[in-house]
C-alpha cells in the first residue's frame, strides 16, 4: 500500500457511515456475575436453578469456561469486561498491591480504576462511541469516568442512583446504612437482594447499552461452607431467583427483544481442610519479625490469593540474596506443591515483577486440601481450617476452577451447548453485539454463538 492508498484506508475507517461496524444504539446487553459458579455444580441436574435452565435452553452454554490466573475475584472480573490475560490487565489482586520497603505490601482496594486497569474495558469502548452504561457492585470501577449510572459494592447516601432509588421508593436510607462496613453491615444475601434492586431500577429507569451486574453470596457461603454443601446449593439457588428478578425487569420494560444476556462468573471452588501461614515460617526464618500477629518490620512477606500466594522480598538490598533462600524455604513447607519464579508469570498470563510492581517475587501453589493465608495465627505452618470450607485462587488448570457461562437473547443461537469457552472471550463476543470492537484483544469472538 502507498502513501496515498494509506491515507485513502485511514479516512474510509474514520468516516462515519463507512466503517464495518456501528455502535447499536437500540441495543441493550447485560452482563451477570454470579460469584465462585464452578462449572461442575452447573453440571449437577440436582441443582435446580430453573431461570438459568431456561436462559441456556433459550440460547447458549457451555460445559465449562476457563478462567485467569489467580483464579480470584477481581482478577477475573477485569479479564471478563477487557478480553485480555491479566498480564495486559494489570488486576492481581482484589484490589491495588502496593509495595513498601521493610513492611507488608498493602492492597488499596479502592483505588482509581486507572490505577490497576491498564487495558480498555468494553464500558469503555460503548461510553466512548456514545452508548450508556450502568454497573451495579461490578469491581476494580472505582471513579472510570465512563459509567453513566452506578450502585457501588458499598453505595453512599448521596450517589445520584442511590438518591433516585431512596425517591422512588424501591430502597430506604436505613438499607443503605445497612450494607455500609461496620457492626450495623447486613448479611451477603441481603446486600445481594440491594445490588439487584438497584439493577432493576437502572434497567427499567436508564435503559442502559450495558448494564453489568455482580452477586456475592455463592461466594461468601462456598467459603464457610463449602461447595456441593446444603448452603452452597440454597445459595446458587437464591441466586437464580435473583437473576429471575431482574429477567422478570427485562420483560417488563419492553427490551427483551434487543437485549443479550450473558451469566458468567469468576472462579470456581475447590473444597479446604487446612490452612499454610507462610509467614509464619519466614517469622521462623527470621525475615519476619513481630509480636504475635503483629508484624513491626519485614524483609520479606507473602501475599495470599487462597490456592495461590506471591511471596514479595521487602528489603531491595537483600533481593538476589533472599530469592534463592525463600525458594528452597517454601519448597520444602508442608501443603506447599510448587515454587516459581515470578518471572515465569507469563506462562500464567500474568506479568513479569518488572512488569507490574504488584507481581510476586516468587509463586507459590497450595497442595490439593491445602489453602495460603497471611495472617500468622499462633506458631505453626499449618493448621486446621476451621470454620472455613473452600476457597479458590488455584492455577486455572484445574478442572474444579472452571466457571459457568450462559448466553442468551437478541442475537444468540439457540440450542447450543459448547464444551469449553474462555472468559477472555466474553467482552470481544459482547462487544460484537454492540458494534464495538476492541483495538487489541487476547479472546475471540465466539462466532459461533451469533446469529447472522
Ligand atoms: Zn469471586
Amino acid at each position: 500500500m502507498n502513501r496515498l492508498q494509506l491515507l485513502a484506508f485511514i479516512v474510509l475507517l474514520f468516516t462515519p457511515g463507512i466503517s464495518r461496524t456501528e455502535p447499536a444504539r437500540d441495543q441493550h446487553v447485560i452482563l451477570i456475575s454470579i460469584d465462585g459458579f464452578p462449572a461442575y455444580l452447573w453440571n449437577d441436574p440436582t441443582l435446580m436453578v430453573p431461570n438459568l435452565r431456561q436462559l441456556a435452553a433459550n440460547g447458549v452454554s457451555a460445559k465449562a469456561m476457563t478462567v485467569s490466573n489467580p483464579s480470584i475475584t477481581w482478577i477475573n472480573h477485569t479479564t471478563l469486561i477487557t478480553g485480555v490475560e491479566p498480564r495486559k490487565h494489570g488486576v492481581l489482586f482484589n484490589g491495588l498491591l502496593v509495595r513498601k520497603d521493610g513492611v507488608p505490601p498493602v492492597i488499596e482496594q479502592w483505588a482509581d480504576k486507572s490505577r490497576m486497569v491498564f487495558a480498555p474495558t468494553l464500558y469503555d469502548l460503548a461510553h466512548q462511541a456514545g452508548l450508556t452504561t450502568a454497573e451495579s457492585d461490578w469491581v476494580a470501577i472505582t471513579n472510570p469516568g465512563t459509567i453513566n449510572w452506578s450502585f457501588a459494592e458499598l453505595p453512599k447516601p448521596d450517589d445520584a442512583v442511590v438518591k433516585e432509588m431512596i425517591a422512588a421508593g424501591v430502597a430506604t436510607e436505613e438499607e443503605i446504612a445497612w450494607m455500609q462496613m461496620g457492626p450495623n453491615r447486613k448479611g451477603v444475601a441481603f446486600l445481594d437482594s440491594m445490588w439487584t434492586r438497584a439493577a432493576i431500577h437502572m434497567l427499567e429507569t436508564h435503559k442502559p447499552n450495558l448494564l453489568l451486574y455482580h452477586t456475592l453470596n455463592t461466594d461468601a457461603t462456598h467459603h464457610t461452607y463449602g461447595p456441593r454443601s446444603g448452603p452452597g446449593f440454597t445459595a446458587l439457588e437464591y441466586a437464580d431467583r435473583l437473576v429471575g428478578d431482574l429477567l422478570a425487569a427485562v420483560d417488563r420494560s419492553g427490551l427483551k427483544e434487543k437485549t443479550t444476556i450473558v451469566v458468567a462468573t469468576d472462579h470456581g471452588f475447590k473444597k479446604v481442610t487446612k490452612f499454610i501461614q507462610p509467614n509464619v515460617a519466614l517469622k521462623e526464618a527470621g525475615l519476619v519479625k513481630g509480636f504475635g500477629p503483629t508484624v513491626s518490620s519485614c524483609d520479606a512477606f507473602v501475599m495470599t490469593q487462597g490456592g495461590m500466594a506471591f511471596a514479595y522480598v521487602t528489603n531491595p538490598a537483600r533481593r538476589d540474596e533472599l530469592i534463592p533462600k525463600l525458594k528452597d524455604l517454601f519448597s520444602n513447607t508442608e501443603g506447599i506443591a510448587k515454587v516459581i519464579d515470578g518471572e515465569e508469570g507469563p506462562s500464567l498470563g500474568m506479568p513479569k515483577p518488572s512488569e507490574n510492581a504488584g507481581m510476586g517475587d516468587l509463586i507459590l501453589y497450595a497442595a490439593d486440601g491445602y489453602a495460603f493465608r497471611k495472617e500468622m495465627t499462633g506458631d505453626k505452618v499449618v493448621i486446621p481450617s476451621e470454620n472455613y470450607a473452600g476457597t479458590h485462587g488455584y492455577p486455572n488448570s484445574d478442572p474444579e476452577l472452571d466457571g459457568i457461562f450462559i448466553a442468551s437473547g437478541a442475537g444468540i443461537k439457540k440450542g447450543i451447548v459448547l464444551d469449553r469457552v474462555r472468559n477472555l472471550d466474553v467482552a470481544p463476543t459482547l462487544a460484537k453485539v454492540m458494534g464495538l470492537t476492541f483495538p487489541e484483544i487476547d479472546g475471540r469472538v465466539l462466532e459461533e454463538i451469533l446469529e447472522e
